[in-house]
This record gives C-alpha cells, structure tokens and sequence, in this order.
C-alpha cells in the first residue's frame, strides 16, 4: 500500500509546487528534531522529509499519482544513479536551512546551469549632424561572442556528452555539517572539479573549447532615426553577447556621438549660427540667403539693426525625435566695421557723422603715439 504522502504534508493533489513547498517548511519547522524532541516528532520528521523528496520531484510525484510508491523497495525506481536531486543522505537538507532561514541561507539550490544568459555590449557610433538630424542607415563592426555553431552552444564535441561530475554526484555543490547553537548547520559551497555545474565536459567541442560561444566579428546596420542627439543609445535586441553554453545573447546598445558642425552649434533641437554682415548693411538693411541644414532661405535683415541681434528661421533645426515638427535655426548677427577706408571713404564717413551731430575727434591726422603703434603691429589695419 502506497504511502499518502499529500496527506503528510497536508496539501491536496492538486496543490502547486509552491504549497508543497510553503507546507513542507512550516511542518519542518514544527517537527524538526532540534526543536521538537519527542520521538514521536522524529518520526513526523522522517515522513514530512519523504513526502517532500517525493512530491518536489515530478517523475516521483507521477509514480505517487498512478498509485505508486518512489520510495518503496521496487515501487516505480529510487532516484536514478547520481542525478541531481536523486536520493541521498543529503536531499531535503537546503529545504531545511530554507526553513529556518527563509531560503536566504545557502544561496540558490543544486548545480548552477550552463546555459546562461549573455551580457549587454555597446558601441560608439560617431555622425554628423546631418546624419543626426535627418536619420541613416549606419553600417557598425560588432565585435562579441556568438554562438558556436559546431556546436550549437552545448560545448560538447560531435557524438559526446556532458558527464556527471563524480566528485559532487552532479549536485554542483559540496555540503560540510558544523555543529552551531542552532544544532547541525549544513552549508554547501560550489564543487570545484565542476564550477558548480554538475557536470563535466570530458570531450570539449574543438571549436569554442566548451565554452558554447565564440568570439567574432560582423557586420550589420543600424537604423538612426531622424533627430537623435549626442549621447542617446540606440537598442539592438539580442545583438549583444551570447551567453556561457549558448545562452541568449544580451543586447547591444549603440550610443551616438555627434562630431562638431562646423557652422552650426545644436542646443536640443535647436541649431545657432553667427552670420556676419556689414555695418553699412545693417544700418540700412539688407536680404540674405541662409543655408540650412537641408534648404537655402531667403531672410531679410531690418534697417537698424544692431549687433547680437537675433533672426529666428522656424522649423529650420533639427526634426523632433518623437512627434512631428523640427526645432529652429538661430541666426545670430555679428555687424562688422569697416576697418580699411580710403581717404574718400574717410571723408563720406566724416561728412555723415557731421550731417549726424555725432563727435568725431581725427586721431589719423593728429599722428599720436598710440596711432603709429597700432599700424607697426597691426600692418595698416
Ligand atoms: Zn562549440
Ligand atoms: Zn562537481
């Protein structure tokens, strides 16, 4: 007769491995021999252990739910030879720290995977600002690790496979048992024949080495949308690293570093330019042609105008990332003085600030000091 072991543990047929789990710590709590010791609780304690080794093992709970017995001589076959979570004097002894400890004690339970997920990589990708403002297709060189295709990420030459490591019996970890005030504290560390894997590759794929991935180099393009800035990252889903044994690969992040414009400074999706005009131009207005990023406008230039005045062309910047619309283009006018008259200029210029009122002393006749050492350095400017 099959022993009840959901009745043991006082969950239903149907429970989830979670309630077993959450039941099976409260009755070790309740029941374990270092807290309760009547021999009867011994006992309980035995039984709780079994019901837990059978029903936190789905081939074992199977037998249970065809009317089987795991653990019983003959009843449907103990754990297989050496396969993790197989019986052993150690099964169930995490189960216990995580009673008591909340599952914090020990760290994570049985041998670690080979297969695990791979890390993110990033790139520099250097543009103009045309290419910035306006999107491109960039070719980029990737360098990462990707998976091995001899093979296929498993580590393992042709016609081999992975071995159970026999100095951990494939549990990835070796237990010591200490004597503490709480009773017997178990702890495990990671098995060193095997990294804490549980298995061993004794014929490693001459390829990767066993490593599931290789490092290579490649191509691929990537698409810049219109209106990135300096210093975004563009994500390439699983573009990045493969992972150890062929795990998925992590993703790679292009980060966009834009190369100083010549003409244009950006501020967000704004561009700033210095046009430079004359002072005669500026004084009595004039029409220039502005080049953009992508057009030639035709802006005019107010009579009066004086420097560091601003002409604003909208839209004329950068197109916003996300929506529609572009930032504007600041044209900033520097107003440039005549510097070399001749001496009809001098005088038109004399005669105008006369028909103004305005006070201008002749420093050019007067022949001072300051004047001769300005023209020695300065070459007649
Ligand atoms: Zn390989
Ligand atoms: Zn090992």
């Amino acid at each position: 007769m099959a022993r009840d072991y959901y009745g043991i543990l006082g969950v239903s047929r149907e429970a989830s491995d979670d309630e077993i789990k959450r039941a099976y710590r409260k009755l070790a709590r309740q029941f374990h021999p270092d807290v309760n010791p009547d021999p009867e609780a011994q006992e309980k304690f035995k039984d709780i252990n079994a019901a837990y080794e059978v029903l936190s093992d789905d081939r074992k709970r199977q037998i249970v739910d065809l009317g089987g017995d795991p653990l019983a001589p003959g009843g449907g076959g103990a754990g297989g030879p050496g396969g993790p979570g197989g019986a052993g004097p150690f099964v169930g002894f995490q189960d216990i720290m995580d009673a008591f400890f909340g599952g914090a004690a020990g760290g994570s339970r049985g041998p670690r995977p080979r297969t695990r997920p791979g890390a993110d990589a990033i790139l520099r990708l250097e543009l103009d600002l045309h290419e910035t403002a306006f999107g491109v297709e960039a070719p980029i060189t990737v360098d990462t690790a990707v998976l091995c295709t001899t093979c296929s990420g498993a580590g393992t030459a042709a016609g081999t496979h992975l071995a159970t490591c026999e100095a951990c019996g494939g549990r990835g970890e070796v237990q010591s048992v200490q004597r503490t005030f709480l009773g017997q504290v178990v702890s495990a560390r990671p098995c060193t024949v095997c990294q804490g894997y549980g298995t061993t590759i004794p014929h490693p794929c001459p390829t990767c080495a066993g490593d599931g991935r290789v490092r290579t180099r490649r191509s691929l393009t990537v698409k810049i949308p219109a209106g990135v800035e300096d210093g975004m990252r563009i994500r390439l889903a699983q573009q990045g690293e493969v992972g150890p044994g062929g795990g998925t690969a992590g993703d790679l992040y292009v980060e966009i570093h834009e190369r100083p414009h010549d003409v244009y400074s950006r501020k967000g999706d704004d561009l700033h330019c210095r046009v430079t005009v004359p002072m005669t131009a500026a004084a009595l207005g004039t029409r220039l042609t502005i080049k953009t990023l992508d057009s030639d406008e035709t802006v005019d230039v107010k009579a009066g105008t004086q420097p560091g005045s601003t002409l604003r062309l909208r839209a004329r910047g950068v197109p916003h990332l996300r929506g529609t619309g572009r930032g504007d283009l600041y044209v900033h006018l520097d107003v440039r003085t005549p510097t070399k008259l001749d001496a009809d200029q001098e005088k038109m210029l004399r005669d105008f600030a006369k028909t103004r009122g305005e006070e201008v002393a002749e420093l050019s006749k007067q022949g001072g000091f300051f004047s001769r050492m300005r023209d020695a350095f300065n070459g007649h400017a």
